[in-house]
């Protein structure tokens, strides 16, 4: 059974085949700039050379028609023909209340799909455009959709609802809905494994961070609260965007900045966060650096960071009622010994001990807490195109 993932941005479409016998990647790659000059495709064959493939790729169809003749190439090819590839997974940023697992795409399901495009206006169109395309390309291979949000489909309601009217609610769907959820279930499911203890029993906290930063607090193997919201704006400050802030200090902005709600919808998107405090970069090691050589700002983006990680895995304990487990995954989490350190120290009265020598690695599956320290410790990287294609394989398994 070989597996297609595909994850579908405005302007780009990554990629992965994926081998289920052993769970191996035979091929993945890149198409960016997709309706912008220069676009071009990095594709790269397992034990073999990548290949960079500049060319004009107009639409989401050009580019997924561009990476199958790229898996079938007599020289960098992968396969013999599309026919090996058996399913096809698709990333698919919001589910909202309808979809609270993966789901074999139907045309009834892709309309729901696409009604939901309000909801994640940036990142909703190009995910059908991309299911569309290979509909189109590949007629008889079925497609699964795999949700950002379904993981958090089992929140309560005290912790899903925001304190605007009910009327918003039922009228426009405005709840927590929570992302990166194919991330945290990976790494929570994994953790809970490594803790040896009954899933049922077990309440870990996972940490994703990196560009996009998400907290999750998963008790009994569920997902019962997370850092973002309606969108994945809210929460702890990331790279660009703000996070959670004082929601009066909107329509204040927006009057001294003279910005219309397009605009500082940008604004808190693209300029805020750790390179809004900065100045210098959304990019912690640039952050690092500038901090190293004494930029204050630098040093106040990561801090804050830090202390904003730290007071979720505060609430998220007592939200539980205590804690087994913390995991660190994506960029930050998997590559920052410094983050993962500052986000700990303070933690001690949790039970959170956590090991220098042990927490000095990157981008392996390690505890890196002390061996009796009562909260286990984890870096796990996270793999959510192993989740995407184990979803596809099971809905479309032969
Ligand atoms: P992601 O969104 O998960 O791909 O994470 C990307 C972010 O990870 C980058 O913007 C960096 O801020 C961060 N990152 C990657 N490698 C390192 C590293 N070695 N040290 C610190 N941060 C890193």
């Amino acid at each position: 059974m070989k597996i297609f993932v595909v994850n579908c941005g405005s302007s780009s479409i990554k990629y992965q085949l994926i081998n289920m016998e052993d769970e191996s990647v035979i091929a993945k790659g890149l198409v960016e700039r997709i309706g912008i000059e220069g676009s071009c495709l990095t594709h790269r064959p397992a034990g073999k050379d990548k290949v960079v493939l500049p060319s004009v790729i107009p639409d989401h169809v050009d580019g997924i028609k561009k990476v199958l003749a790229a898996l079938v190439d007599p020289n960098y090819g992968v396969i013999k023909s599309m026919d090996e590839i058996d399913a096809v997974g698709h990333r698919v940023v919001h589910g909202g209340e309808i979809f609270d697992k993966s789901v074999l795409i139907t045309e009834e399901v892709l309309k729901k799909i696409e009604g939901l495009s309000d909801m994640a206006p940036l990142h909703q169109p190009p995910n059908v455009a991309g299911i569309r395309a290979c509909q189109k390309l590949m007629p008889n291979t079925p497609q699964v959709g795999v949700f950002d949000t379904a993981f958090h489909q089992t929140m309560p309601p005290v912790a899903y609802m925001f304190g605007v009217k009910y009327d918003e609610y039922k009228k426009y769907g405005i709840r927590k809905y929570g992302f990166h959820g194919t991330s945290h279930r990976y790494v929570s499911e994994y953790a809970a494994k490594l803790l040896g203890k009954p899933v049922e029993e077990s309440r870990i906290i996972t940490c994703h961070l990196g560009n996009g930063s998400s907290i999750t607090a998963v008790k009994g193997g569920k997902s019962v609260d997370t850092s973002m919201g309606f969108t994945p704006l809210d929460g702890v400050l990331m790279g660009t965007r703000c996070g959670s802030i004082d929601p009066a200090i909107v329509p204040i902005l927006m009057q001294k900045l003279n910005l219309d709600a397009a605009g500082m919808d940008k604004y808190m998107n693209k300029e805020c966060g750790v390179l809004g405090i900065s100045g210098v970069s959304s990019d912690f090691r640039d952050l690092e650096s500038a901090a190293a050589e004494g930029n204050k700002r630098a040093q106040l983006a990561l801090d804050m960071f830090c202390y904003q990680v730290k007071r979720y895995i505060g609430a998220y304990a007592a939200a539980m009622g205590g804690v087994d487990a913390i995991v660190f995954t994506a960029g930050v989490g998997e590559n920052d010994i410094g983050t993962r350190a500052k986000v700990c120290s303070g933690l001690e009265f949790l039970g959170v001990e956590l090991d220098p020598e042990r927490n000095n690695v990157r981008g392996k599956v390690t505890e890196i807490s002390k061996a009796d320290s009562k909260v286990k410790v984890y870096l796990i990287p996270t793999n959510e195109e192993l989740v995407i294609a184990r979803d596809t394989n099971m809905l479309c398994g032969k």
